[in-house]
């Protein structure tokens, strides 16, 4: 049966269907692992009370060569209707029709929010002294930006119009410039302010920091902070601003503060414990999530859920690594974890529990897939020996 939404929330039912898409490259290997061990984790947990039933839905390279397009309108229909779904990377088609299939696929349901919770397990390869301190959500605008692909190339005659238009405002823009607009709005920001703010209460986090680069861009980061504050007042005593703090403690509210982006480069490094929820427009964004996901052990270990008012998909952070198609070696923890945030979005939080636990304990004792093994100096693992690892684990704990 699929999910509903009903008064109160969504509605679940105890045989779910869940669709997901495969994806490219690395997809079929990484999906199977991972359905494998949801599909364990649910039955240790719920036996035959609770169960999932995947159904595949077809975008990217499957959809092209059947249907001729990475993102046939049907898949996007069922997306729409079933409300959440799981999906590996999708490669992103050379040579026209799609920028990119993620974008469009995020756009056509809506998805303004990408929410990608960057914690440190132990056991992974970090880079730095203490990633034992990295403990973040980044929460990012999806829908706006720069990444509305409102772009004009130089000696366009698009370009050409936009450089005489600012000569008219008194801005010189350089003859031949390529001309790219950064479109903001009070609208998505506070919607994607709202959802950041929620988020940091029913998660009990600590503080939410506005990522932004104000003090250059007034009129659109700017804006996306002064926006942000705005939308924290009416939430009441719930949050505290810096200044209202005045130097005194939060007498246990949440605190709200903002940092220039290429500082929030540095915090992330420097004082990575002081930072709990990021909110951040797209570009900022996209830059810091990879950085925050450098020192917990790469993108190949972090989750990432794409969310709007009703619908989520939960998504690997990477893409699809062609040259390890089809080889069994890549590495399914991103989509495993997001599958994970999926477990929790739908309150299964025994299986969700369970994975994430043995997880922890197959890093313990060093049994990883190779972009892990190599910086650990382990044997590597195949993706579907990683998986009857997790399995593994799991069944020593129902048996705990
Ligand atoms: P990529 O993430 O696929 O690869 C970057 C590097 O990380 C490569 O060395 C790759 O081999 C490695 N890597 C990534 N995921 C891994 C995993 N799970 N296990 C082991 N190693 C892993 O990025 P790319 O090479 O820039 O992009 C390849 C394709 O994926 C492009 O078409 C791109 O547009 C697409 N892409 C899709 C998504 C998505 O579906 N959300 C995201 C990013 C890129």
């Amino acid at each position: 049966m699929k999910i509903s939404v009903g008064a109160h929330g969504l509605v679940i039912p105890e045989v779910v269907d869940i669709p997901y898409i495969e994806g490219d490259g690395i997809g079929p290997d990484i999906t199977r692992a991972v359905k494998r061990v949801v599909d364990e984790a649910i039955d240790i947990s719920y036996g035959n009370e609770k169960r999932i039933v995947w159904t595949e839905l077809l975008a990217g390279e499957k959809a092209i060569s059947k249907f001729n397009t990475p993102l046939p309108d049907d898949t996007v229909k069922k997306l729409i209707e079933h409300v959440i779904a799981l999906k590996g990377p999708l490669t992103t088609p050379v040579g026209g029709g799609f920028r990119s299939v993620n974008i469009a696929l995020r756009q056509k349901m809506d998805l303004y929010a990408n929410v990608r919770p960057v914690k440190y397990y132990p056991g992974l390869p970090s880079p730095t002294k203490n990633p034992e301190k990295v403990d973040m959500v980044v929460i990012r605008e999806n829908t706006e930006d720069l990444y509305m692909g409102v772009e004009f190339p130089s000696n366009s005659k698009e370009a050409e119009m936009v450089i005489e238009l600012m000569g008219r405002f008194g801005y010189q823009i350089r003859r031949e410039s390529g001309i790219g607009i950064k479109p903001m709005s009070r609208f998505g920001t506070e919607r994607i302010a709202r959802m950041a703010l929620d988020y940091a209460i029913e998660n009990g986090r600590r503080n939410l920091t506005i990522m932004h680069k104000g003090n250059i861009m007034k009129y659109t980061e700017g804006a996306f902070k002064e926006w942000t504050y705005e939308v924290a007042k009416n939430y009441g005593d719930k949050f505290i601003t810096e200044t209202e703090m005045n130097g005194r403690n939060s007498a246990g509210r949440i605190v709200i503060k903002d940092r220039i982006a290429d500082n929030m480069f540095q915090q992330i490094l420097l004082r990575p414990e002081d930072y709990d929820v990021i909110l951040c427009p797209n570009l900022n964004g996209d830059y810091i999530s990879d950085a925050l996901a450098a020192q917990i052990g790469g993108i190949g270990v972090t989750p990432s859920a794409n969310i709007g008012d009703i619908h989520a998909v939960f998504e690997v952070a990477h893409g699809s690594a062609p040259k390890y198609a089809n080889l069994d070696v890549a590495d399914p923890s991103s989509l495993l974890l997001s599958a994970v945030m999926m477990l929790r979005h739908i309150k299964w939080n025994e299986p969700a529990d369970l994975i994430e636990k043995s997880f922890i304990s197959t890093l313990r004792e060093k049994q990883v897939p190779q972009d892990l093994a190599k910086h650990l100096g382990t044997r590597a693992l195949k993706t579907s020996e990683f998986a009857d690892s997790i399995v593994q684990h799991m069944g020593k704990r129902r048996l705990l």
